[in-house]
């Protein structure tokens, strides 16, 4: 939770209710003990979250985290202006269940939101995000909050497994992935080509449950998206809101506005990632025109690593191994900016361990919202590192690739159990001791350390056996299919 003396100073402004004379004992009592966090002197008002979430995006994307020819220069501005994580992670290594991960502070594996024989969830699909999972968007309607989505959704596309039946108040955007409802008419292989053709994309655009478009103009959607969240922002500004925007890109097939198309040295890859840029820049700047800055943490990240087989149309892990859909480092560690003026401070660089799931956890201590406790939730509260009041509450990290446990991070080091090559380029190998890496001398998973840290082992072993005993079978989502 909160420090003590924060949660202190907002028992002591609830009292004095702001009366000129508690306002000046308050003052004296502020500056002697002030400590950073989230608490302001706005009242009981709780702080606003705007959740960014690119699709595909790699670790070595961005400007601000070393890519020598990619221009993102409204994400390095928001890294300089806030907090740039080291070691992010997303909870799978693939669209759906990492989105399912993020919504519920869970993982997928404990929501049948994820598989062994089906990656994610496709048009004919019967299944979607389960009835009983709590949202993020739905915790935080608790304390009243105002909540929109804007962008890919993809927990189901039937009208029950929708943003709008799923705690969220408005819905703009493609319910699934962009190159899924592909025309037989179109070419083999277009979703991955330099030339993508908007027209053999089948894909629909909805606004909350209508279908609006179809196929949806993918070259405008990052435009489209964001003046809805914009539109959103500026419409909910008096109450505290939820903005979750998941961007299309830069999944395939890749599509930028004749603004961005055929401008960045990255090529069509880098179009569609500076038009998402510009999309983040337009965002923050709404809220500081609206006075809405100080009051709203911002967090940008992305849904799982880079799709390396698609080669020029895919990102870069940077100095990660390997990438989309693996378990190896590239594949599900991101870039994690955070951004809070006069929160969290500016310019820092934080290699606490989080993730995803802890965005839920701590949205909903930050908004003095409950956090389920029927169920294991796997976020984290990760306030102290937002606020840095301490280390982080996370020291151990389990990689799933579908419904399968395939390695365990504890503090720097990682075992994997099994290891398999990102999607399309080979099988799964088990491993027996597993293979030990040290992941801050060596980020990029190369040197074996088996041999030098003998007792590491053990003390993985034993986390993962607590782990998988709190794992229950449940029914897989993605599974289930529409009878035709
Ligand atoms: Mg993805």
């Amino acid at each position: 939770m909160n420090h003590p003396s924060v949660s202190l100073h907002y028992a002591i402004m609830r009292y004095l209710k702001c009366s000129e004379v508690g306002l000046s004992l308050f003052f004296v009592f502020f500056l002697t003990t002030w400590a950073p966090g989230p608490a302001s002197c706005e009242g009981d008002r709780p702080p606003n979250f705007v959740i960014i979430f690119a699709d595909d995006l790699g670790y070595g994307d961005l400007g601000c985290y070393g890519h020598p020819t990619l221009r993102t220069p409204n994400l390095d501005r928001m890294a300089a202006e806030g907090m740039r994580f080291t070691d992010f992670y997303s909870a799978a290594p693939v669209c759906t269940p990492s989105r399912a991960a993020l919504m519920t502070g869970r993982l997928p594996v404990r929501s049948g939101m994820c598989s062994d024989t089906r990656r994610v969830l496709f048009p004919d699909s019967a299944g979607g995000i389960p009835e009983s999972e709590v949202t993020l968007a739905e915790g935080l309607k608790q304390k009243g909050y105002t909540t929109g989505c804007v962008g890919k959704w993809h927990l189901g596309h039937l009208p029950q497994f929708l943003p709008t039946r799923n705690g969220f108040d408005f819905y703009f955007g493609i319910p699934y992935s962009n190159d899924m409802d592909h025309l037989d008419s179109g070419p083999n292989g277009e979703a991955r080509s330099l030339n993508p053709k908007v027209e053999n994309f089948n894909v629909p655009l909805m606004r909350n449950e209508e279908i609006i478009q179809r196929p949806a103009d993918q070259t405008h959607l990052t435009q489209r998206y964001t003046e809805e969240a914009i539109g959103f922002i500026k419409k909910n500004k008096e109450k505290p809101f939820f903005l979750y925007m998941p961007h299309t890109f830069p999944h395939i097939p890749l599509f930028a506005s004749e603004d961005f198309l055929g401008k960045s040295p990255r090529g069509l890859y880098g179009d569609a990632v500076e038009e998402v840029d510009w999309s983040v820049g337009q965002v923050l700047d709404t809220l500081k025109n609206e006075g809405l800055a100080e009051n709203t943490l911002v967090f940008f990240t992305s849904d799982n690593g880079p799709w390396l087989i698609m080669k020029e149309t895919g990102g870069s892990a940077g100095l990660l191994r390997d990438g989309k859909g693996s378990t190896w480092e590239g594949g599900m560690r991101e870039p994690g900016i955070a951004w809070w003026p006069g929160k969290v401070k500016g310019g820092e660089l934080c290699r606490g361990m989080s993730s995803t799931m802890d965005l839920y956890t701590t949205c909903l201590t930050i908004a003095g919202a409950e956090i389920p406790t029927d169920r294991v939730i796997d976020g984290v509260d990760m306030s102290p590192l937002l606020f840095q009041t301490g280390p982080s509450n996370r020291d151990e990290y389990f990689y799933y690739r579908g419904q399968t446990l395939y390695a365990v991070r504890k503090g720097p080091f990682k075992a994997h159990y099994i290891t398999r090559p990102a999607y399309g380029r080979g099988e799964a190998e088990p491993h027996d001791p597993p293979i030990l890496y040290h992941l801050g001398i060596d980020p990029s998973e190369s040197i074996e350390m088996n041999d030098r840290f003998p007792e590491v082992l053990k003390e993985i072993e034993k986390a993962k056996k607590a782990h998988l005993e709190t794992v229950e079978e449940v029914e897989s989502q993605l599974e289930k299919r529409i009878e035709p």
